[in-house]
């Protein structure tokens, strides 16, 4: 007999920035966190026999938590990126999305990227589209620790445009307060690819994520969690 539980019942800490809907946000009508990424985080748990807690951490501060040994992973929209692969492990992606830019619907001055160039430009810290709106000359980068943040600062004209996950920004537009206060503009920019993220080093825990994500990919689970937040 041992004090602690084996590894497999023990809690699986997942960290998250529930700010980014429709992949992790705070559920209108409960103190649920919601999304298809949250979806997905509690079906990956109850494929790995593990029960789930829901860390809610400062997008930046999830690679530094899964450092510190303060969460198990993190599931938040996270991209995987080469500089990221510095600091933690990754799972197989789960989701392709890109960077857009989004404008106020009046605005006919900025049709894409090199528009941008001496403008405003509202990001979420420790984003990916943050690292985009720094490499461009000129503008001004505010940077809000929400990724909700940087489009009210768009509609107050704070800011002249937003660069965030496309699929993101649509649902806002759509869903969540954004009618009539922006407007996407320009192409999608690279394809960027979501992956669940581990302490560096941790490959057997990514191994089992990799192995629940192919079984929930394979009942069927993914595309029904997939449907209910993306459509057919
Ligand atoms: N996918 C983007 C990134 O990884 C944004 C993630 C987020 O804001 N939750 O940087």
């Amino acid at each position: 007999e041992t004090a602690s539980a084996p590894a497999q019942q023990q809690v699986l800490r997942i960290g998250t920035n529930p700010t980014f809907a429709p992949f992790e946000f705070q559920s209108p009508n409960s103190s649920e966190l919601t999304g298809f990424d949250m979806d997905l985080a509690r079906a990956l748990g109850k494929e790995m026999g593990r029960k789930v807690e829901l860390v809610n951490l400062g997008f930046d501060g999830l690679i530094p938590a899964l450092g510190a040994g303060n969460i198990d992973l993190a599931i938040s929209g996270m991209t995987i990126t080469e500089a990221r692969k510095n600091a933690v492990d990754f799972s197989d992606p789960y989701y392709t999305a890109g960077l857009i830019i989004m404008v106020r619907p009046d605005d006919n001055r900025i049709k894409g990227i090199n528009d941008l160039q001496g403008k405003k430009i509202g990001v979420q810290i420790g984003t990916t589209g943050a690292n985009k709106a720094l490499t461009i000359k000129g503008a001004e980068v505010k940077q809000f620790n929400n990724a909700d943040e940087p489009n009210l600062e768009l509609a107050n004209k704070g800011v002249d445009a937003v660069i965030n996950d496309q699929p993101v920004i649509a649902y806002y537009l759509v869903s969540q307060g954004g009618e009539g206060k922006g407007k996407m503009v320009g192409e999608i920019m690279e394809a960027e690819l979501y992956g669940v993220a581990a302490k560096k080093g941790n490959q057997a825990l990514i191994k089992q994520v990799n192995e629940a994500l192919a079984a929930l990919k394979k009942s069927g689970e993914y595309d029904k969690i997939y449907k209910k937040w993306f459509g057919a």
